[in-house]
């Protein structure tokens, strides 16, 4: 199966479906953790992506062509009831018009144009009246002329930490294309609200969580919930996150909203950014709450009633990601003994066709009444995961 930009190509896993109840556009975790949270309701799931071999393969059907070819595009949203996303770097423009002629899009590539322009992202937010780091620069000058550390951005496409420089005062900006500056926040700690949106406008929060991030790999490496935060700081992030997914309703935002918010050495919460669907600091819901981010966004953009979002139980998760000396390509996961011999590790692996030095590949997440206890459990298993490449593939499961 190879894709060829105008000829999308369906890899059917059931033959008996004429209408899906939901098209994803992208078929990495999300769009896999998204279908796997349909199907207790009875829903199938289509995705439209390059791969063949993408992580959402193995659970749905797929239309196999780029994210923005106009012609899978246009099979997807016909195939299906409603369109959802996985992710936000696609085609708006063919979006906007496939709803124009009537398909049901949610959100609506209205909240896809706002949301993936990093710089007009922060200015609706700001012209709202919610707190965003100070805008200093809306095109970033050769080198700065700043006496302090500035963040240039990029303005699209940046995500998992490419995208983002802290330049100190006097240096060169690094990076290339369309870019702004902000002012770097003294960063206390990073927090995310996850919020969901449906149909109706009404608007629910889950418990805020702490983000650790790992520094060298960029990337979000433990999420922890309950945040260890006072409630007076916890009433503020839910506010703030509220009513940033009502701005972004005005834009047609439906479903699950991932909201990432700096704690300044201040005291102040800042929004950094927000993701109009399913989100890595989301993920810790599947065990932590009564309905957990996938099946919260299937059921909000599909118009069907909210789950709960109150807190089962405390709980830390782990990214796995492919190790910084790993090889790349096809591999045989090991270490399933070790992470299930803790009764309380939730071990969800992503099935990706091919491991990557820093690729999330999985996640393991443990549920505990100490958020410390259960960030130490789950650490320990992320860490007994490891990959082998697949020629060594050989014997039971381990
Ligand atoms: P990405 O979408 O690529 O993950 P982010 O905007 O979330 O990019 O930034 C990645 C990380 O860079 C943040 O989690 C934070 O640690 C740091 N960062 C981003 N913006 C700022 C800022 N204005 N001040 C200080 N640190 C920042």
């Amino acid at each position: 199966l190879t894709p060829r930009s105008g000829h999308p190509i369906l890899k059917p896993v059931d033959h008996t479906v004429d209408r899906y109840d939901l098209g994803i556009v992208g078929g990495g975790q999300l769009g896999r953790m998204l279908a796997l949270a349909a199907a207790p309701l009875g829903l199938r799931c289509i995705v439209l992506d390059p791969d063949p071999a993408c992580a959402a393969a193995q659970v749905a059907d797929t239309i196999v062509a780029p994210l923005n070819d106009a012609k899978a595009l246009h099979r997807l949203v016909t195939s299906a009831a409603v369109t959802t996303f996985e992710i936000e770097h696609t085609a708006p423009a063919v979006l906007s018009s496939l709803e124009d002629t009537g398909a049901t899009i949610r959100p609506s590539p209205r909240t896809l144009a706002v949301v993936a322009d990093k710089l007009r992202q922060k200015e609706t937010l700001r012209e709202a009246g919610l707190p965003v780091p100070v805008i200093l620069a809306r095109t970033a000058p050769g080198r700065s002329s700043w006496t302090h550390p500035v963040v240039q951005k990029s303005r699209f496409g940046g995500y998992d930490g490419r995208g983002v420089a802290v330049v100190p005062g006097g240096e060169d900006m690094p990076l290339p294309g369309d870019t702004f500056v902000e002012t770097a926040v003294e960063i206390e700690r990073e927090l995310a609200v996850l919020v969901v949106r449906d149909t109706d406008g009404v608007v629910d929060a889950w418990a805020p969580v702490d983000m650790v991030f790992d520094s060298t790999l960029n990337l979000v490496s433990d999420v922890i919930v309950p945040a260890e935060i006072p409630e007076e700081v916890r009433r503020r992030a839910v506010e703030i996150s509220i009513a940033t997914a009502r701005v972004l309703g005005e834009h047609g935002l439906v479903g699950v909203l991932a909201v990432e918010l700096f704690l300044d050495r201040s005291g102040r919460i800042l929004i950094n950014e927000v993701a109009p669907r399913p989100h890595n600091s989301g993920h810790i819901t599947m065990e932590s709450s009564q309905c957990d981010q996938f099946e919260q966004h299937v059921r909000a953009v599909l118009g069907l009633p909210l789950g709960s979002t109150a807190l089962r139980t405390p709980a830390a998760m782990t990214n796995i990601v492919g190790p910084p000396h790993s090889h790349s390509g096809a591999y045989r996961v090991i270490g399933r003994r070790q992470v299930l011999a803790d009764p309380t590790a939730h071990l969800h692996l992503y099935g990706k066709p091919a491991v990557r030095p820093g690729r999330k590949m999985g996640h393991v997440t443990c549920t505990d009444p100490s958020t410390a206890d259960a960030l130490s459990r789950a650490r320990t298993a992320a860490a007994a995961v490891a990959f082998a490449p697949s020629a060594q593939a050989k014997g039971d499961v381990q």
